[in-house]
């Protein structure tokens, strides 16, 4: 008998170990913030929550891997206190907290849009402000069902190639919930506008304004910033950026990219000037890590959030401070 066996001790052992480990989460917040169970409860201004669905996508599928790749890239700007260019820390305006990500049944989006439904209902029903991220872009119509039922028919703010208003048959499909959310009255129309569209849509009698990528182009950011509030005005806005508004040069990472998009630097620049906005709610979808390269994607969407969250916290006061 060899002494390993004699003892019973599992330290003293020298017998590989055959009981499962016992593993702990890894879990990192967005920007590095604190990881919450309850975020109804807790003192936070913001709440992150994720959703790792991509059932409703057309093209390359790889969404649900989007949440928790937009936090991991988003340690790569964590550590600026002011970000640049704003003059005031995000920390001292914002108290964050990450929630992680909807778990739901595998395979069924009704379980999903429940248990999404349910738990931005709880976010906002505390009086807290939320930061999605995708997910696919279907996931926007259970968030903004539960922002309409709170502020009445929002205004809509979207980013994106497409304007997902396909009047298509299956119910859940990622380039249509935006005329669902119409027909369900959730959005108002006159006070929508979306930005960097450069696919086809319903152009006759469209009823919400279209920033498409030629005019972006043609206009500076702040111009079109400008165009954008001139539509919402204060009106309660959701924000929506599909990643695959970027060109693909700057966003490969997605699942239906479509080329001649928007640079990173100039959707900063755009979103940067929409401060004078009453921002309700936001999310950043379409990141599918998958075809990412060197985390640009995730990077890009990372930092779009990020600029989201200062936008929010900032007043018209750092405005001319800031944009110059
Ligand atoms: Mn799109
Ligand atoms: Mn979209």
């Amino acid at each position: 008998m060899s002494s390993s066996e004699e003892s019973s001790s599992e330290e003293s052992s020298s017998e590989r170990p055959t009981a499962q480990p016992r593993m702990r989460a890894v879990f990192q917040g967005f920007l590095e913030c604190p990881a919450v169970e309850d975020p109804a409860s807790s003192e936070a201004d913001v709440v992150v929550i994720g959703v790792p669905y991509d059932l409703a996508t057309t093209g390359r599928a790889g969404a649900r891997d989007g949440p928790n790749a937009i936090r991991a890239a988003s340690s790569h700007i964590s550590w600026e206190n002011r970000r640049w260019p704003w003059r005031f820390a995000l920390r001292d305006r914002i108290k964050l907290v990450d929630a992680g990500d909807i778990e739901f049944q595998v395979g069924e989006t009704r379980s999903m849009v429940s248990a999404l439904q349910v738990q931005v209902r709880s976010v906002l029903s505390s009086g807290k402000t939320l930061l999605t991220f995708g997910g696919d872009h279907y996931i926007s119509l259970p968030i903004l069902r539960e922002h309409a039922e709170k502020f009445g028919p929002i205004s809509l703010i979207h980013f994106d190639a497409h304007t997902d208003t396909e009047d298509l048959e299956g119910e859940f499909d990622h380039g249509s919930m935006f005329l669902h959310a119409q027909r369900e009255g959730l959005i108002d129309p006159a006070r929508s506008v979306q930005v960097g569209i450069r696919t086809e849509y319903a152009y006759e009698d469209y009823p919400l304004t279209v920033l498409d990528t030629t005019w972006v182009h043609n206009h500076s950011a702040s111009e079109t910033a400008a165009k954008i509030v001139q539509v919402v005005g204060d009106s309660p806005a959701y924000l929506t950026f599909d990643i695959d508004c970027l060109d693909p040069a700057f966003a490969p990472g997605t699942g239906t990219p479509d080329p001649g998009g928007l640079s990173t630097q100039l959707a900063l620049e755009i979103v940067r000037g929409l401060v004078v906005c009453n921002i309700v709610g936001m999310d950043v979808v379409e990141v599918a890590p998958a075809y990412d390269h060197a985390e640009i994607t995730a990077l890009a969407a990372a930092s779009i959030a990020a600029e989201f969250l200062c936008v929010v916290a900032a007043t018209e006061n750092d405005l001319d401070a800031t944009l110059s």
